[in-house]
């Protein structure tokens, strides 16, 4: 486990493993409909220096994160239970948006897809990717400690993270 923890932190090699890259795009200049992400150099940027892009042709298309929010396929699936949760609501929620934000600011594409609370005292959030996912479970071990495991799917593409603390 220790070993493939490693292998999905190690970057944003996002080319090669993310099936929902536009095909025949490197090397172009294309913006995200959806959420205005610009895609240049085989890498998705938040924003792009206007000097940078001048006089090179722009081609719309929609992004990998706003595909998966748009056909509801996250990469990752945090859970979060127990009677702490219950207490701490808002400070999770929190936690979660403030994650995001970070994870954008490296990559477009990191983004929280849902929120859902189930009534039974836990929250699930669904995110674009599993490095996001990971980012929020470590953030809430740091910050709430609590238990916390990883469990990643056969092809890597999508990791569970569950999160648990009971007692208040
Ligand atoms: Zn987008």
């Amino acid at each position: 486990m220790k070993k493939r923890i490693t292998k999905t932190e190690r970057g944003y090699d996002i080319v090669n493993k993310d099936p929902y890259l536009p095909r025949g795009a490197s090397g172009k200049l294309a913006v995200c409909e959806g959420c205005q992400a610009v895609y240049m150099k085989k890498r998705w940027y938040l924003k792009v220096d206007a000097a940078k892009t001048a006089g090179v042709p722009v081609t719309k298309v929609v992004c990998p994160a706003c595909l998966k929010i748009r056909d509801n396929f996250p990469g990752g699936i945090v859970t979060v239970s127990g009677d702490f949760v219950i207490a701490r609501k808002e400070e999770f929620l929190h936690l979660v948006r403030n994650e995001e934000q970070r994870a954008r600011g490296f990559n477009p594409l990191e983004r929280v897809m849902s929120i859902k609370e189930n009534g039974h005292g836990s929250i699930v959030i669904n995110t674009t990717n599993e490095k996001l996912a990971q980012r929020i479970g470590r953030a809430m071990k740091k910050a709430f400690h609590g238990e916390v495991t990883y469990r990643w799917s056969h092809d890597d593409k999508l990791v569970r993270v569950d999160w648990v603390r009971e007692a208040a």
